[in-house]
């Protein structure tokens, strides 16, 4: 397995493999690698002829007072998985090689950073934009998987794909969580195991409100309101958001009679985590 540290060995070398007649798969993420990760990785490799996958914690989408700082690593593990899972490259930058100085370009969207976690994260989706499309850039990958965690995300990357004509295939992969529901992420390594109970308080949301829209629940303010009581009725938890909204423009519905996305973010202790589910009524 190849590790390129510069944008220039990178780029290179997909060339190369694009010369030979390879396709290349992409599954960009923060490190500190879990099953979800994995998954993104799983399904990579079956679409392509190589895997590529990137760890670069980017500093543009996270606010002043957020856990850039505090965000967990461990390469050496996390190098291992990936070699594990077959790819043929990663891309492990350091800071310097994404922003170097007078770097001055950035990427925003019109709407969609508008809605959810856009709202209290102001400069995130600018910063995820900004480095999906410098690594797109770099990996000149054929297909790049994303997880539906971040759904919003997700959303963001495929009109950014449209809109800046990459012309690359996004694929959305489904949530992996914990037996007990819990949504992986890296982050839930904050969590003390008080509040590893109050983190199943995101996933039991996301069940409660399906319930209730198959129940028959048409109003998505008497959906919102039993789900914040419930999630406040656990310790050291902080509702920043839940949305019922339309999955395409994230705009917020007040009567569901089409399939909305039912997604939250709580703060559980240090841990902002997030959640989400499509519902057909
Ligand atoms: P991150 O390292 O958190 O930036 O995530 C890298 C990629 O992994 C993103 O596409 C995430 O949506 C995806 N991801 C993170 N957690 C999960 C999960 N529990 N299930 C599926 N994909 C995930």
């Amino acid at each position: 397995m190849e590790i390129f540290k510069t944008a220039s060995d990178m780029r290179e070398w997909s060339d190369s493999m694009h010369r030979a007649g390879q396709t290349i798969s992409f599954v960009p993420t923060m490190g500190y690698l879990h099953d979800g990760h994995l998954s993104l990785m799983e399904k990579g490799a079956s679409l392509c002829s190589a895997l590529v996958v990137s760890i670069f914690v980017n500093p543009t989408q996270f606010g002043e007072n957020e856990d850039l700082d505090a965000y967990p690593t461990d390469i050496e593990r996390d190098l291992k998985l990936i070699k594990a899972k077959g790819a043929r490259a990663v891309f492990l930058p350091d800071k310097k090689e994404i922003y170097p100085e007078n770097y001055q370009t950035y990427i925003t969207l019109e709407h969609l950073p508008k809605h959810l976690c856009g709202l209290s994260r102001p400069v995130h989706f600018r910063g995820v934009a900004t480095i999906v499309s410098k690594l797109f850039n770099i990996v000149r990958p054929d297909a790049a998987v994303f997880g539906a965690k971040d759904f919003q995300q997700l959303q963001v990357i495929r009109q950014l794909n449209r809109d800046l004509n990459f012309g690359i295939n996004i694929i959305g992969a489904p949530i992996v969580r914990e037996s007990d529901g819990l949504a992986m992420s890296s982050r839930n390594a904050y969590l003390d195991p008080e509040q590893r109970d109050s983190a199943l308080s995101l996933s039991r949301s996301c069940s409660q409100a399906e319930k209730m829209v198959k129940a028959g629940e048409k109003s998505a303010n008497a959906i919102r309101s039993h789900i914040k009581s419930f999630i406040e009725s656990f310790p050291d938890t902080r509702v920043d958001y839940i949305s019922i909204c339309d999955p395409d423009t994230l705009n917020e519905v007040e009567e569901i009679d089409t399939e909305v996305l039912f997604a939250l973010a709580v703060q559980v202790g240090r841990a902002r985590l997030i959640d989400n589910i499509l519902i057909k009524p």
